[in-house]
């Protein structure tokens, strides 16, 4: 399940754009059904990643739930589909306006992360006369070594609460009468390639359990969040997560009660590999002793290279050169951060070549930007 790009489609559009392969997202979406058949895990894939809305709808398809991080996020879902009772929505920020909204389309659960958080759902739940279900975000203090901007599931965070707070949050949760707790929820980092601390945060898990059982509440959903990364480096070699693997490790180390159900919410591996940026050379400028490629996409429309340092795989899809050089790939904004790779090494390039930034399904669309008033890049979906 290769990406082979369509170079004659592809030529015809105006550059940059993003390109979503659309049946390497079908195999993805299958392969992760294959793996969680038979199992009590419900799927919600993270719309952070990517809310294009042929997206959505094809995850909403394959029988996917959605994990929201905003109302926008909440109203999206509902728009491409999503069943009410498949949108949990989860934030350290949830405005009244947000939680209104989402009690508003009945969905499955709130993520909550503070107290006063809690105290402003039960407020609003009960002016509405209904009762919330809501699960709280622990951080269970495990370090998923990964890059720090990241990295969530150490204690000192602004995410969720802390394990030594849980009993007292949750008596007072238990407490309140339009509040009904319903499970946990962790979420440990993003693009987390060692499946160790997947195994470290169910060993976590089992204790946090025993610790709850005792204080006499019983939990329904127990709720690992996302994080598995993908390879950015060789996307066609890898171009379907471990999924195997990684649910393995749930199967095989998380010990669930009678009647637990094991939410997953998956952005980056359900959607990165299906996207490229397709960007055309604007100029090839020769410096004093680099080479630099001029590209027409710059941060705006892929920022991680700037946000997180993350390097993007990039590929020539049109040169027929034999020959190699070595360049420095960057954008036309105005900040030296608008570089998408140094030391590249690529065929012979010439102003109108085409190239694909590998890997930009998630965390790419989304977080486009008109800085320097340019133009949102569209999407060419492969069917
Ligand atoms: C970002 C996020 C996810 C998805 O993370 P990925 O690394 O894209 O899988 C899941 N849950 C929460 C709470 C998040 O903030």
């Amino acid at each position: 399940m290769t990406t082979i790009f369509p170079i004659e489609k592809l030529s015809q559009e105006q550059t940059p754009f993003y390109y979503y392969n659309m049946e390497l997202l079908e195999a993805t979406l299958n392969e992760i059904k294959s793996c969680t058949e038979g199992m009590p895990y419900k799927v919600h894939y993270a719309v952070k990643a990517n809310a294009n809305e042929r997206i959505l709808r094809t995850i909403q398809e394959a029988g996917l739930g959605v994990d929201c991080v905003s109302g926008g996020e909440v109203a999206a879902s509902v728009n491409a589909g999503f069943d009410s009772k498949k949108i949990v929505f989860a934030g350290v920020g949830k405005t009244d306006r947000e939680i209104n909204l989402a009690l508003d389309a009945d969905i499955l659960c709130f993520n909550a992360e503070s107290i006063p958080e809690l105290e402003a759902i039960n407020a609003l739940a009960q002016a509405k006369g209904i009762v919330a279900d809501v699960a709280f975000r622990v951080n269970p203090n495990v370090d998923a070594h990964t890059h720090k901007y990241i990295t969530t599931g150490l204690s000192e965070n602004k995410f969720g609460i802390n394990m030594e707070q849980l009993p007292e949050v949750l008596s007072i949760a238990t407490a309140m009468k339009n509040i009904n707790v319903v499970g946990l929820h962790f979420h440990i980092g993003s693009q987390i390639t060692e499946l160790d601390p997947f195994e470290r945060l169910c060993e976590k898990v089992n204790e946090l359990q025993c610790e709850v059982e005792k204080l006499g509440v019983k939990l329904k959903i127990i709720n690992v969040g996302g994080g598995l990364g993908i390879d950015y480096v060789n996307p066609d070699e890898n171009p379907i997560a471990s999924f195997k693997e990684y649910f393995d490790i749930f199967k095989n180390s998380l010990k669930l009660r009678e009647g637990q159900e094991v939410h997953f919410e998956l952005g980056r591996a359900i959607v990165a590999q299906c996207g490229s940026l397709i960007t055309s050379v604007t100029y090839v400028k020769k410096g004093t002793v680099k080479q630099f490629i001029i590209t027409d996409a710059g941060m705006t429309d892929l920022i991680r290279p700037a946000l997180y340092q993350a390097h993007h795989k990039i590929e020539n899809i049109t040169s027929s050169s034999s020959e190699t050089v070595v360049y420095d790939v960057v954008g036309p904004i105005c900040e030296s951060s608008d570089c998408f790779g140094e030391n590249e090494i690529l065929p012979v390039t010439k102003r109108g070549d085409l190239l694909a930034l590998r890997s930009a399904g998630a965390y790419g669309e989304i977080m486009a930007s008109q800085y320097n008033l340019r133009k949102l890049p569209h999407a060419v979906y492969s069917k």
